[in-house]
């Protein structure tokens, strides 16, 4: 099955929803960066999250990018996603090992800790928008909700799953948002409310094989549930030479004097998608030429 998020309302329009399925964009991300379980598990959910935020954003180049700065050991996770479903991300420390927590699931919260949540949106304006609050659990839903609510003031609901199989690899991922627009009636909050209290957790829904517009289903069957859209959504990464050799230009002119000096190829790897790039040292030369150009 392949990757998509589905936009739906709910409510005649008071409750807007998100759902995504997303077991090959985790799988890719793990297999790019070798997490183990506990970070594929924290790194999948936050780029679920990050998906579907994304695909929150009206403008065709507005990017959104979360990221979580810990004490724990995972010490952070970066995502960032655009408008059409696109999405990339890596874990600052993809090998941490923990032993399950209390409940036998993979133990995100502690390996994140306490930390702090950023949320920036670059809608294209001078200033890109940003958002912070403290992390509430490290389980990265709960931060989300909490996120909605104290900085956009939306009160919302998600929902954030990653199962990994015994093999490691990614058997299910996926998730959901729930939001009550400012019109939403009080009826509605209340039978939502309970509704949620209800719900089986994220992890058992994807086990079941659910799709998104199935758990958008179970959650606001009984709410006159609407699917406006499906956006299929993927892993992508945007890197290439061009744009590596650009961040190589800004170091330090000593710095890419020396790289030259030492006569060896260098390797640069990008953060979000971990392909190498190979730059000889007539590649070098070329970007410190064209530096010095335009330092005059
Ligand atoms: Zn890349």
């Amino acid at each position: 099955m392949k990757d998509y998020i589905v936009r739906a309302t709910a409510a005649g329009g008071s409750i807007r929803a998100f759902a995504i399925t997303a077991k090959n964009m985790v799988e890719t991300a793990r297999r790019a960066h070798d997490t183990y379980p506990v970070m594929t598990a924290a790194l999948g959910r936050l780029l679920c999250g990050g998906a579907m935020m994304g695909v929150m954003m009206k403008g065709e180049k507005d990017l959104l990018t979360l990221q979580i700065q810990c004490g724990g050991p995972a010490k952070g996770l970066t995502v960032t996603a655009d408008s059409q479903g696109h999405v990339k991300g890596f874990a600052s420390e993809p090998h941490v090992d923990l032993p399950l927590n209390a409940q036998g699931k993979l133990d995100v919260g502690g390996a994140l800790g306490l930390g702090v949540l950023s949320v920036i949106k670059d809608l294209g304006l001078k200033e890109p928008y940003v958002g912070q609050c403290e992390l509430q659990t490290g389980e990265i839903a709960e931060d989300l909700t909490y996120y909605f609510a104290a900085s956009e003031q939306v009160p919302s609901a998600v929902g954030l799953g990653v199962l990994v199989d015994t093999d490691a690899s990614v058997r299910q991922a996926g998730g959901f948002i729930l939001q009550l627009m400012p019109d939403a009636q009080d009826e509605v909050i209340d039978r939502l409310e309970q509704r949620i209290t209800e719900l089986a957790s994220v992890t058992e829904m994807l086990d079941r094989g659910l799709s998104p517009e199935e758990v958008l289903q179970e959650i606001l069957g009984d709410f006159g549930l609407e699917i406006l859209d499906m956006i299929p959504a993927e892993f992508r990464c945007d890197c290439s030479k061009e744009r590596v050799s650009r961040a190589i230009a800004t170091l330090g002119r000593k710095d890419l004097e020396s790289l030259i000096l030492d006569g060896e190829a260098i390797e640069v790897k990008c953060q979000f998608c971990n392909t190498a790039y190979s730059f000889t040292t007539e590649d070098l030369q070329g970007i410190l030429t064209q530096r010095m150009e335009i330092d005059g």
